[in-house]
């Protein structure tokens, strides 16, 4: 049996000279699926270009990030038009996707440091749990200085079916999330992280793997792939006692019921 990496930006400009032999090398080494998520408008057309040349390998996500890329070139906090304008093309390809992702908060001071500018993050937030809910998919989702009002949110809006990637905030509010049933990604860099205490709380029936690539990588400033999702199941087994083959076979599992489109293919 073999690993899903249930977070991964392959249409990432890191990826355009070597994406062919960073997508073999993966298969060679056991990851069965890649589920391949936007940040922004832009991606979409790359992510569903990427799995309509690896069908049954790359599956796509598509949704609009809390932190958003303005001309000038500098990060921004998201807003309603941002989403609007993103919204033809996930109903142009709504059957094609895995789950609504990268969705999510992200109150680091730089992005958003006012009430009005969390508060657009919260709408753009509510209205793609709706989507997901309108379209039966699960979400994909990022929190960044946020966990409880992420988890929260989620919640209050009947969120079913989440993936939280890379979860910043405390153990105790991630046990929150796991009472509604949610998952939680672990990525190749837990092995340099401060979120050690997360893993050896979570339930293995809660957790998924991801990598994150390119960020994330157990290296810092070394560009991260889909191969490196098996140091995550290391680190995994290693904290709890338990075997690698153990973590494999349940988090693959839990990939299976957090997405259930991808039972047709594994
Ligand atoms: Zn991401």
């Amino acid at each position: 049996m073999g690993v899903v990496d249930c977070h991964c930006h392959l249409a990432a400009p890191e990826f355009r000279g070597d994406i062919e032999s960073v997508l073999e090398e993966a298969k060679k080494c056991k990851v069965l699926a890649l589920v391949v998520v936007a940040e922004y408008r832009e991606d979409f057309e790359k992510i569903i270009q990427l799995s309509e040349r690896y069908p049954g390998f790359v599956f796509p996500c598509l949704g609009i990030h809390p932190v958003q890329c303005s001309p000038t070139g500098n990060d921004r906090s998201v807003t309603l038009k941002d989403l609007d304008e993103a919204l033809p093309l996930i109903e142009l390809y709504k059957d094609r996707l895995l789950a609504i992702g990268e969705v999510g908060l992200d109150f680091t001071p730089r992005f958003a440091s006012t009430d009005e500018q969390k508060e657009g993050q919260r709408q753009v937030l509510i209205k793609q749990i709706q989507l997901a809910k309108q379209l039966d998919l699960p979400l994909n989702v990022h929190s960044r200085s946020a966990g409880r009002p992420t988890i929260n949110l989620l919640k209050e809006q009947g969120a079913e079916r989440v993936l939280l990637h890379a979860f910043d905030g405390k153990p105790s509010v991630a046990m929150e999330g796991v009472k509604a049933g949610y998952f939680f990604s672990i990525p190749p860099s837990i092995i340099r992280s401060e979120q050690q205490k997360l893993v050896k709380q979570l339930p293995l029936e809660n957790i998924c793997l991801e990598t994150d690539s390119p960020a994330l990588g157990p290296e810092k400033q070394v560009r991260n792939e889909p191969k490196n999702v098996f140091i995550a199941a290391e680190y995994i087994a290693k904290i709890k006692g338990i075997s690698v083959e153990e973590v494999i076979d349940i988090t693959t599992e839990n990939a299976q019921k957090l997405f259930p489109r991808l039972k047709n293919f594994l």
